[in-house]
């Protein structure tokens, strides 16, 4: 029974899935952070159970122990279902990696470098390799890029308006993210309406803490809303999305902000979060519904940008036949998705309200019969994507 292992490290922490090739069904799942604190912390989830352990984990290498020792003690046993790969989620690959890598010495290299582009996340997605493949040291160990769905993007999509020698000397261009969930649910979605991938155009809202935007063309991202970073595009939980660069430099000027305070401010304390106080949509909603003014407002600049983005996004394709919502957000508030996409019966698109509200966790269609565009809500699974993408590369 053969299975893989999905790796998602961060940098004092990793999240594990273990996923059987065949079945695809989630095995085991678990969390092993404050990797380098005083006292770590782990937790494994099986279909028997959940256990959680605190212990000091000094590093990466030590995780994997902890996460070995806990498929010993509560199974699934690795010996049953022995991994065939390994795939590590890698959130920059920069202009170079367009596709799942079999990781090499020399790709591991390349990884660090594209660094500079992702300081937070490829330093803590080496070590995540480094530690996995001395923990697994005769498995292949596959990396599956965030911004390789989006290397299909056109030169006018991902090119920005900036000085180009300079712009080309530095990469600064357009990236994006999310893309293995932007591929596995535009995947999904043609599958759910049982249509062929080729033949669709997709507008994509991935809605969760970090959030954006893709508009899938036959399959292919043509554009998305994240750019250099996943800064740009839409209001977020705690980021801003787009803002009036020449804003940065008014609070530089006048406030004498430093960098990283800048950065901390843009990243971490706006979005609905600077907005409203709420970093969680249920709050937010919720406070909203109940009249408070500062969360109808938070509220409403959410939903006007996606808004913005979908009717973008419409024009950038010609029309749509799907707009897909997932993510946390987009899975789950019917508020969300009711009001992003209110108002656009002329554009085709058209909610069923009763079918928008109606609780499921599985695929479904929520727009009415009589509307051109079909809208529906589809699971994301990026664990599981990457997993396929794994497998096939190691295969
Ligand atoms: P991440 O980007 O961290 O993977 P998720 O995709 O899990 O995030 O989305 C997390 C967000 O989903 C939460 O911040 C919360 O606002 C939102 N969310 C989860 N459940 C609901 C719900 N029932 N109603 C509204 N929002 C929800």
């Amino acid at each position: 029974m053969a299975s893989v292992l999905v790796i998602n490290s961060g940098s004092s922490s990793f999240k594990y899935q273990l996923i059987d090739a065949d079945s695809e069904q989630r095995l085991a799942s678990g969390l092993v952070e404050r990797i380098g604190e005083t006292t770590g912390h782990a937790t494994h989830d099986t279909s028997d159970g959940h256990w959680e352990r605190s212990l000091g984990i000094p590093d990466h290498t030590a995780g994997f122990g902890v996460m070995i020792d806990a498929f010993a003690e509560h199974g699934p046993s690795l010996e049953e279902h022995p991994p065939v790969a390994v795939g590590h989620r890698v959130v920059h690959g920069g202009a170079r990696f367009f596709e799942p890598t079999l990781i090499t010495p020399l790709v591991l290299i390349n990884i660090e470098d594209l660094s500079e582009l992702a300081p937070l996340h490829n330093p803590a997605n080496v070590e995540g390799i480094r530690a996995a493949q001395a923990a697994f040291p005769d498995l292949p160990h596959v990396a599956v890029f965030d911004t390789a769905f989006h290397q299909t993007m056109p030169a006018d999509a991902y090119t920005y308006g900036l000085e180009a020698s300079l712009a080309e000397r530095l990469r600064i261009r357009r990236y994006g993210f999310h893309g293995t969930s932007h591929e596995f649910v535009s995947r999904a979605a043609a599958d759910f309406v049982g249509r062929p991938l080729a033949e669709l155009k997709q507008i994509v809202l991935h809605l969760g803490n970090g959030a954006s935007v893709c508009a899938v063309d036959g399959g292919r991202s043509v554009d998305t809303s994240m750019g250099f970073t996943p800064l740009e595009g839409l209001v977020m939980g705690t980021r801003t999305g787009d803002i009036d660069p020449a804003v940065l430099l008014y609070l530089q000027r006048k406030t004498r902000i430093g960098v990283d305070d800048l950065d901390d401010l843009l990243n971490k304390k706006s979005g609905i979060l600077g907005l409203s106080g709420h970093r969680d949509m249920r709050d937010l909603t919720r406070a909203a519904a109940s009249g408070d003014e500062t969360s109808r407002l938070a509220l409403g600049v959410y939903v006007r940008r996606v808004k913005r983005y979908v009717g973008a996004y419409l024009a950038e394709l010609g029309g749509a036949d799907l707009i897909v919502f997932t993510a946390g957000i987009g899975e789950n508030s019917s508020v969300v998705r009711e009001r992003s996409l209110a108002g656009m019966q002329s554009l085709g698109i058209e909610i069923d309200s009763n079918r928008n509200a109606m609780p499921n966790d599985g695929p479904r269609i929520i727009s009415t019969d009589a509307s051109v565009v079909t809208v529906l809500v589809v699971p994301t699974n990026e664990e599981l994507e990457i997993a396929r993408q794994t497998l096939r590369v190691a295969e």
